[in-house]
């Protein structure tokens, strides 16, 4: 082993900065270099969906710049350094001017936003919010924007058509599926939340996709499936994301949906651990801040010398939908749970039960505060 080489980190994301903390409260003085192909600059992904409403630009959402979050670190920062290729064999990546030997390597490289594939002269228009520098460069035509066309009706774009409405901005959401938040939340919750957002002004694309887009003088002309169009300003993609695999792939890694690790976020070669959103953990994609803390917490430690598996506890997942917010964990899309709903002007809790025992919740507005209790009921089941 490479045990005078540096622990290196590609990527400086939620992943790649979580674990480089929590590392350091394990190992102080031991050699850490991250690599990141952005500017390596520190900010809350999350707040993306909130920035246009709250008028914030690229550069209010900076907490720390690269060179304070190698300071806080003492860890080397390359950004703007793309990782080509990884040598698993030698224990080497490559970077465009050189090679850089590891100890061991974590790959915390983020997913890519979907696009699916649409037809027409302005698919370049295109607009992808899934990180700072998508933000910085499309800031200026969103806050200029007055129509807005949403694809994708998911936990991303129900937040986004959320804040675009709170602009003042007239929104129209698309999505193939039937409902808001389709593959997250029970029939009950996607109605209530798309009559808030009816109420504000949302106009509804179900049932269909976007076929094209088209230039039509200085705005764009939108296409459904079903025949119908829209003239719009601004499409902005939600659609889903692809974990990023290709660098894995290439060196012989496992791949499936994402990179493929056990609970010790051990990849398939010696010495190559991933986290956060390019990672496939015991089978499933978890792209949430939650359970990358918790990698972050596991793995710091492995790579400290102390081998230790991630444990999930109940995960909630909120959606900030500000006008209609959102709370759920556990089991709530089956089909054979039986509902126990309790609903008033300031919100509703719904509580999943299989055979008498609560499997799952979902709460609304006020009624968040009661999340708390759920999930401590839910763990103790
Ligand atoms: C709009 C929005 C709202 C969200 N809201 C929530 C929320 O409310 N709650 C929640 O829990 N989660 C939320 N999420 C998800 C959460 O933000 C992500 O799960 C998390 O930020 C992912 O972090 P990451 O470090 O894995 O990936 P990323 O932040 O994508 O970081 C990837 C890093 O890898 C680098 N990289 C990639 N390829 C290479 C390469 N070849 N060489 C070098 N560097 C490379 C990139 O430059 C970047 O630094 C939201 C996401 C979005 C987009």
């Amino acid at each position: 082993m490479a045990a005078h080489h540096p622990v290196v980190i590609v990527g400086s994301g939620y992943a790649g900065l979580q674990l480089a903390r929590q590392f350091r409260r394990h190992a102080p003085a031991t050699p850490l270099v991250i690599v990141c192909a952005d500017d390596g600059a520190d900010y809350p992904k999350p707040q993306l969906s909130h920035a246009i409403s709250k008028r914030q630009s690229a550069t209010d959402l900076i907490r720390k710049s690269a060179k304070e979050v190698a300071l806080e670190l003492k860890a080397l920062l390359l950004t703007g350094q793309q990782v080509k290729a990884i040598d698993p064999e030698r224990q080497v990546i490559q970077l465009a001017a050189r090679e850089l030997p590891y100890r061991d390597l974590v790959l915390a490289v983020g997913a890519e936003a979907w696009v699916p594939p649409i037809g027409g002269d302005a698919i370049d228009e295109i607009i992808t919010l899934n990180s700072l520098q998508h933000y910085q460069q499309y800031q200026e035509q969103l806050a200029n924007s007055q129509r807005v066309l949403i694809v994708g009706s998911g936990l991303i774009g129900s937040e986004l058509a959320n804040d675009f409405l709170l602009a003042g901005k007239q929104v129209t959401l698309c999505d193939p599926t039937d409902r808001l938040l389709c593959s997250l939340t029970p029939e009950f919750v996607s109605e209530r939340l798309h009559n808030v957002l009816a109420q504000a002004g949302c106009e509804f694309a179900f049932n269909t996709t976007l076929a094209s887009l088209n230039q039509q003088s200085d705005c764009l002309l939108a296409t459904f499936s079903d025949g119908s169009s829209v003239v719009v300003d601004s499409v902005v993609c939600a659609a889903g994301l692809r974990p990023r695999i290709a660098l894995a792939q290439a060196a012989g890694l496992n791949v499936n949906r994402g990179i493929v690790v056990d609970k010790q976020l051990a990849t398939s070669a010696p010495h190559i651990y991933a986290l956060g959103d390019c990672a496939e953990i015991d089978g499933q994609l978890l792209p949430y801040l939650q359970p990358i803390t918790l990698s972050a917490q596991a793995l710091a430690k492995t790579l400290a010398g102390e081998q230790t598996r991630v444990q999930w506890p109940v995960m909630p997942v909120n959606v900030k939908t500000s006008s209609y917010p959102v709370q759920l964990a556990g089991e709530v899309r089956s089909d054979d749970l039986i509902w126990q709903l309790d609903e008033d002007d300031n919100g509703l809790t719904g509580q999943a039960f299989r055979q008498d025992a609560l499997v799952g919740f979902v709460t609304s507005g006020q009624h968040i505060t009661r999340s708390m209790a759920l999930i401590k009921q839910l763990s103790e089941n």
